[in-house]
């Protein structure tokens, strides 16, 4: 019998996450205080972020960091997750190539994101902090850290993106469950939501808006940190138990990964599933290729420029060295609400740019398109983010197929899609389109990007 579904038992799970900072040949950039352009230190960043956190974010020097045991423990709720051979999708494109999926989606929360919630609310507990506040797109990062925060004591604010609020409302029901607070952002309950509002009172609102508004609660209320989902260092760092655990799967498999595949919003599950796969590509000169999916409307890895820019709307957080649209940027209202973000994280922009990985952009028609041939074959509704996965592994298994070319494939099935069938009741009724970008548009935010050295 063919074997799908490969699963570690709990001694063999990862207990410590790999950084691969501490393995690059060129290290990413510091970030930089806004008014003085001075790198940031640990106990700048740790105004904002609990200590360690702050930390393991400039950390370039410990290859491993271990995970605490109370996390350990909480990661055994879920983990390890199953690592499956995708042999109904495999057989519908009538591909050689053998197509890999990690599955993500199996936690009840429903995707990646808990990976790094549980960490970050862990140790703002052990620090002493009573509070927690963060953005959140599609909802899944908010969704995450309400229920992390519950687990540990703390009160959770979470500010959604209104447009991605109102297409997917069960998503702020869920975090209210969890007893988190939830505010659609731009909202008129801080500084920056007002200015945003005063400046434009349509604002579909973006993770660039609600990340302004979380910073500012967190820098005006005491004992409340602020935490992210995504972009960051360390949060990619945390998500890097996806990777370890399929570098082990995949070898119960007997096989070892050709390409590495995975949606691209901020870069925290592509970092996951493919940074401890790169390190055989850094150290041991393996020839892996990875891809990572990003959408046409917001194209920062193919189209945006490596820069110092904010990441947010406001420009409340520190400049980070990143590939960005410009900080203002407004991306379509496309249905992969946690996609919509103007900058790559730090790690992945020197990876870019020293060319151990590449971007493809993804029309939302196409992403979708792919989604379905997914859960037709393989059971499982693909989170509208995760669809841009699948669509680029379905474009590298039919270039295989087109040279016979019988290669491995492995992608990260970053979260289900069950809370998001309105949007894909639009796909079925025809209702969706792409949105590509002009140039004259990234030109035109391009224009905000503060003007620093690199
Ligand atoms: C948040 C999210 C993403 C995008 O964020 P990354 O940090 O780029 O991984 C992708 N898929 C799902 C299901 C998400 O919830």
């Amino acid at each position: 019998m063919r074997q799908k579904k490969f699963i570690l038992q709990e001694s063999e799970l990862p207990t410590q996450w790999y950084n691969i900072q501490a393995d690059m040949p060129n290290k990413p950039l510091p970030p930089l205080n806004p008014q003085t352009h001075q790198p940031l230190n640990a106990d700048d960043l740790s105004h904002i972020f609990n200590k360690e956190c702050s930390k393991q974010e400039l950390d370039q020097e410990h290859a491993w960091i271990d995970i605490p045991e109370d996390v350990l423990e909480k990661y055994t709720f879920y983990r390890s997750t199953p690592l499956v051979r995708a042999y109904a999708l495999e057989e519908a494109l009538g591909t050689p190539a053998h197509i890999y999926f990690k599955n993500e989606s199996t936690n009840p929360l429903g995707s990646h994101k808990i990976n790094s919630a549980l960490p970050q609310c862990y140790y703002c507990k052990q620090e002493g902090d009573t509070n927690v506040t963060t953005e959140t797109g599609a909802g899944q990062w908010g969704a995450a850290l309400s229920y992390a925060a519950k687990l540990y004591g703390l009160e959770a604010a979470v500010y959604q993106v209104k447009i991605t609020m109102q297409q997917k409302p069960y998503r702020s029901s869920i975090m209210r469950t969890f007893g988190a607070t939830v505010e659609g952002s731009p909202s008129m309950s801080t500084r920056a939501g007002k200015n945003i509002i005063t400046r434009d009172p349509h604002h579909p609102g973006s993770l660039g808006t609600a990340i302004s508004e979380a910073v500012e609660l967190a820098t005006t209320t005491p004992g409340c940190k602020y935490t992210l989902g995504s972009v960051l260092n360390h949060v990619a760092l945390h998500q890097t138990v996806i990777g370890l655990e399929a570098e082990k799967q995949m070898a119960m498999a007997g096989e070892y990964p050709d390409t590495v595949i995975a949606c691209f919003g901020g870069g925290s599950n592509f970092g996951g599933i493919a940074f401890p796969f790169m390190r055989h590509k850094i150290k041991d000169g393996k020839n892996t290729e990875f891809i990572a999916a990003e959408p046409e409307s917001c194209p920062k890895l193919t189209r945006g420029k490596f820069e110092y820019d904010f990441g947010d709307e406001a420009g409340y957080t520190p400049l980070l060295p990143m590939y960005t649209l410009g900080h203002d940027f407004k991306p379509a209202n496309i249905h992969a609400g946690g996609l919509r973000y103007h900058g790559a994280g730090m790690i992945i922009s020197q990876l870019i740019k020293d060319g151990y990985m590449h971007g493809v952009d993804i029309p939302q028609l196409e992403s979708f398109k792919s989604g379905m041939l997914f859960a037709r074959t393989e059971g499982i509704i693909p989170a509208p983010e995760s669809c841009h996965a699948i669509a680029a592994t379905i474009r590298e298994a039919l270039k295989a197929k087109e040279k016979g070319e019988k290669k491995v494939i492995l992608f990260c099935l970053s979260g289900h899609g069950l809370i998001d069938m309105p949007s894909y009741d639009s796909y079925i009724n025809g209702d969706l389109q792409n949105y590509s970008v002009s140039d004259e548009e990234i030109e035109k935010f391009l224009k905000d990007v503060p003007q620093v050295e690199m």
